[in-house]
């Protein structure tokens, strides 16, 4: 965006208007008082010539009452012809004096023209007033040298000095190296944004970015590669941007967004949208909602405060701040910054071989204990969590938490136990999803050859390529997937043959059923054949009877979990209960 070829702020369509039409109308009545002011020499002058006048008058009126409708073609057309004008009435005037005084009208075009246009177009502009003002000045013969030049003079020098003031103003708002808006062209617009909310009703949020790495890029690569960055940062999102939203740079390596329009929730998926156009840059968001009774102030003050809790809890996310969030989701952000302090914690639940009930894996299932509501079922506030913002801060919590626990109760029992994990489809679809991941593995020396993580079926359905990529890329270091809630869903059957796949979790309902169903008993054993064809080990889920776990043994189902063997535990139960195995850990 240089300034060389955008026309300064002021040039707003009604602004234009109202002062080309009035400084044409009044071309337009000098040339008027010029034929009738010297009655002598009117038959000198040729009558379509002095038709020119009035008609110049009533365009300059037309332009100031419509003008602000039509394109700035419009004007640059009108400016050209004008002059043309200009030259041929001052050519025509019979007196010397009256050809000097007509030149001098070009002052006012000039100064129109930088105060509107581009540069560009605006020099073009003075080249042909000047080109005209000479052949006029050379065809007449009778203008002195003297006044020739001062009119040269005034009509440059007034066209630099609107030119230059015009465009000083404009970029008092402007950030130089990005050509965003600043900080303080971002105050104005916020102040407007939030008059214009509160007499509407509209929603308003804004949102507060914070490049993660960008100090690093800047003392290893130079302060070359760091504005670089900037610049690629500003032109990315400002040509991705909701009509109405306005990218500031509000210094450093911060920038800030205003979505006139846009409740919490959509800011939220937005600025999510635009983190997600820059993965390798890393990025952390805070974002609030206008609420009534804030001042501008306020609402960036929370959007800061909901950035510096993405900053405390691991960067590379966004989150909403706590006063646009539902009460739930308020006290669950409060509880994330207290982490196990907080009332959260995981439970544990064996997964074990049914032909022996032997212990070979535990599933990490996230809990919370509200301190009002008490304990508050995962199906609950996990979506919450989704919806505002504060998954990926819950995904962190659960990963550490789990890994470790992991980690305690192998440690303690002898036996090589692998780990699962539950990952929600916006969690996995966040593009800095995998390097926590591995950073959580790395920092609690949890392996990942032991670690699986555990999907939804209608979430892989959702296709999205990041979270298979994502998938793809935890498989090459060791991880494994499962698909967890298999055969609630739409069938992905096609899909399981394509997917990074290891395991499949077959359904607490499906599993109900075997022993009370024989076409269930049936669809168990095709599945089990599905599962063996397909390379993958079938767990089954929410065995509650000892019936149900004979059927699994009978028909040979390699893994099953569920109420009978153990309900999901903290880690310190499990600890006291699974006796240390014989076998060495691993
Ligand atoms: P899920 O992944 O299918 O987890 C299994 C659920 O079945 C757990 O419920 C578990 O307590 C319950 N369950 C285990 N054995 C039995 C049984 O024998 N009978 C019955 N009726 N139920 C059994 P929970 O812990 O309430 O979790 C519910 C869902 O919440 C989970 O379903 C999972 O989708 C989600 N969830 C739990 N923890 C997390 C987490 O850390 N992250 C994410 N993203 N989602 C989680
Ligand atoms: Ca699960
Ligand atoms: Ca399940």
């Amino acid at each position: 965006m240089g300034m060389s070829r955008m026309a300064p702020e002021v040039a707003t369509p009604r602004v234009v208007a109202r002062t080309t039409g009035l400084l044409t109308a009044m071309g337009g009545l000098a040339a008027i008082g010029l034929v009738l002011g010297t009655p002598g020499e009117l038959a000198r002058i040729h009558p379509a010539i002095a038709a020119l006048g009035p008609i110049t008058a009533v365009v300059g009126l037309g332009v100031m009452r419509w003008g602000n409708r039509v394109p700035q073609l419009f004007y640059r057309v009108l400016l050209a012809v004008g002059a043309v004008g200009i030259g041929l009435f001052a050519y025509v005037s019979p007196t010397e004096s009256g050809a000097v005084a007509i030149l001098a009208l070009m002052v006012f075009a000039s100064m129109a023209a930088f105060l509107f246009f581009s540069l560009v177009w605006s020099y073009s502009f003075l080249v042909e007033l000047l080109v005209i003002g000479t052949v006029v000045v050379v065809a007449r013969g009778d203008v002195t040298a003297g006044s020739a030049l001062v009119l040269g003079v005034l009509v440059v020098g007034s066209a630099g000095a609107v030119g230059v003031l015009a465009r000083r103003a404009a970029s008092a708002g402007e950030d130089a190296l990005t050509g965003l808006v600043n900080r303080r062209g971002f105050d104005e617009a916020l102040d407007a944004a939030v008059r214009t909310s509160v007499r509407t009703g509209e929603p308003l949020s804004a949102a507060l970015f914070d490049l993660d790495h960008f100090k690093a890029v800047n003392d290893a690569r130079g302060h070359a590669a760091g504005d670089e960055l900037l610049r690629t940062v500003a032109d990315t999102w400002s040509s991705l941007l909701p009509p109405g939203a306005i990218l500031a740079r509000h210094g450093g390596d911060e920038f800030s967004l205003l979505l006139p329009g846009h409740d919490g929730a959509a800011a939220l998926a937005c600025a999510e949208a635009l983190r997600a156009t820059l993965p390798d840059v890393g990025t952390s968001v805070g974002v609030a909602q206008f609420a009534l009774g804030d001042s501008p102030a306020d609402l960036m003050r929370r959007a800061d405060a909901a950035l510096y809790r993405v900053k405390s809890v691991g960067r590379g996310r966004s989150e909403l701040d706590a006063e646009g969030m539902s009460p739930l989701a308020r006290d669950l952000a409060a509880a994330l910054s207290a982490g196990r302090a907080g009332g959260l914690a995981v439970h544990l639940q064996p997964i074990v071989t049914p032909a022996d009930g032997e212990t070979v894996g535990i599933e990490a299932l996230v809990r919370w204990t509200h301190p009002d509501r008490g304990f508050v079922p995962p199906v609950e506030f996990v979506p919450v969590a989704e919806r505002e913002g504060l998954i990926g801060a819950l995904g962190a919590f659960v990963w550490t938490a789990a890994c470790e626990d992991a980690r305690t109760l192998s440690e303690a029992t002898g036996r090589p136990l692998f780990l699962t994990v539950n990952v929600s489809g916006l969690e996995l679809d966040d593009p800095g999803f995998v390097d926590r991941v591995l950073a959580t593995l790395e920092a609690t020396g949890w392996p990942a050859q032991r670690t699986v993580v555990e999907v939804t079926e209608s979430l892989v359905e959702a296709e999205s390529t990041r979270s298979v990529r994502a998938l793809e890329v935890l498989r090459e270091h060791g991880l494994r997937v499962a698909i967890d809630d298999f055969g609630t869903g739409y069938s992905a059957l096609a899909r399981l043959d394509t997917l990074p796949t290891d395991f499949l979790k077959l359904d607490n309902s499906f599993v109900s059923a075997i022993t009370t169903s024989s076409r269930r008993a049936r669809l168990l054993r095709s599945v089990m054949a599905l599962a063996d064809a397909l390379d993958l080990i079938l767990v089954a889920e929410g065995v509650e009877t000892p019936e149900q776990a004979r059927t699994l043994a009978a028909l040979g189902c390699p893994l099953a979990q569920g109420y009978l063997y153990s309900r999901p535990r903290p880690v310190a139960e499990l600890v006291a209960e699974l006796a240390p195995a014989d076998v060495p850990v691993v």
